[in-house]
């Protein structure tokens, strides 16, 4: 009996320190692979993430380490596999975000913060993508040439505007979202119709980005451009390329369809890694962008609108009037991207106006 009990007391005792081990390795592997830190894979520049990464670091105490690439962090997340160290991406566009979705390398957050924090359009009903700052989309007209305050985008194909636009690559992401609206209200047939009549009023062949089409107005190539709100920021002050402030001053922005629907609205976001190591962090990390002091550094910083409307705008983007968006679902645009680029093909749009 005695020999039994000490037994016992030796497997107690065992088992005791068994459980001992096993907390501290428990410890010792969170602090490996989870850490008080989270990875961002990150499209945007540092300059605009960096400021955000602080202020969340000094509220939460969690370190972020960022990895800062223009192409290929998508890939380089699927090639990764399970072994990936990405918890956060951050990109622009709907294209973007919905193709990380698509590459299988996303997972689904339910958080009520970000569900409250972001209003219903500019996030991923399924809680794959969640829209950060919202970027409009408009035209930007010449001060001497250009007399009207207003206009729609269903004008610019107005044979008033021959030879008279400048745009970049219809295939661009910024410019399939906005076909994508207009298959959104007006149908794929309307939208055709309309997307020849623009590539009629072309003043050449699409070529460079949306600051180059500004700059094509203000040479006098042609007399409207289209183009994203914050560039007009960019450029009005930009102290590296002074030139770029004579592009700015030549042209007046008007911000399409505030009359009817609003003006169409893009947005730079977020996706939680599939395989995020540090998720709990990862989500407080989504959580802070989301909410107001991160959304003012976002505006402040890049000149772009907030997702969430109380937050203030920059000085800047204040002084370009209230914006009326598109209320439209982006998930609704991001199902008509593909008909977007194929009508692209189908009006030989980046031919230019001949042909
Ligand atoms: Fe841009």
């Amino acid at each position: 009996m005695r020999k039994f009990t000490g037994l016992f007391h030796r497997f107690r005792l065992a088992f005791a320190l068994a459980l001992v081990i096993a907390a501290t390795s428990l410890i010792w592997l969170q602090n490996a692979s989870a850490g008080n830190e989270v990875n961002v894979y990150s499209y945007r520049q540092p300059y605009l993430v960096d400021p955000l990464f602080e202020a969340f670091t000094k509220k939460s105490g969690i370190k972020v380490n960022v990895i800062f690439a223009k192409t290929g962090l998508i890939e380089r997340m699927a090639a990764e596999g399970r072994n990936s160290p990405a918890d956060v991406l951050l990109t622009v566009d709907i294209g973007r975000l919905t193709s990380v979705v698509k590459k299988g390398v996303s997972q689904a957050v339910t958080s009520s913060a970000l569900n409250g924090n972001i209003p219903e359009n500019y996030r991923d009903p399924a809680g794959h993508w969640f829209g950060l700052s919202r970027r409009a989309r408009v035209v930007y007209a010449s001060k001497d040439r250009v007399q009207q305050n207003a206009i729609t985008y269903e004008e610019l194909a107005d044979p008033k505007w021959k030879g008279r636009i400048c745009i970049r690559s219809g295939q661009h992401v910024y410019n399939i979202a906005l076909i994508a609206s207009m298959i959104a209200h007006h149908g794929e047939a309307a939208a055709k119709q309309w997307l020849q009549g623009v590539k009629t009023n072309l003043a050449g062949k699409p070529a460079g980005n949306d600051r180059a089409q500004v700059k094509r107005v203000f040479s006098g190539e042609c007399d409207l451009a289209v183009g994203n709100t914050y560039y007009m920021a960019k450029m009005a002050l930009n102290d590296k390329q002074p030139e770029q402030k004579q592009w700015a001053a030549a042209v007046k922005m008007l911000f399409p369809n505030t009359g009817d629907r609003g003006t169409h609205v893009n947005v730079s976001g977020m996706v939680l890694a599939k395989h995020a190591p540090n998720q709990a962090n990862a989500v407080q990390l989504m959580e802070f962008l989301s909410g107001a002091d991160a959304q003012s550094i976002y505006a402040t910083t890049n000149h772009e609108y907030p997702v969430a409307e109380e937050v203030a705008l920059s000085e800047m983007v204040e002084s370009w009037g209230v914006l009326k968006a598109d209320p439209i679902s982006l998930s609704t645009i991001s199902e008509l991207r593909d008909k977007a680029s194929r009508l692209v093909d189908e009006v030989l749009f980046n031919d230019g106006p001949t042909s």
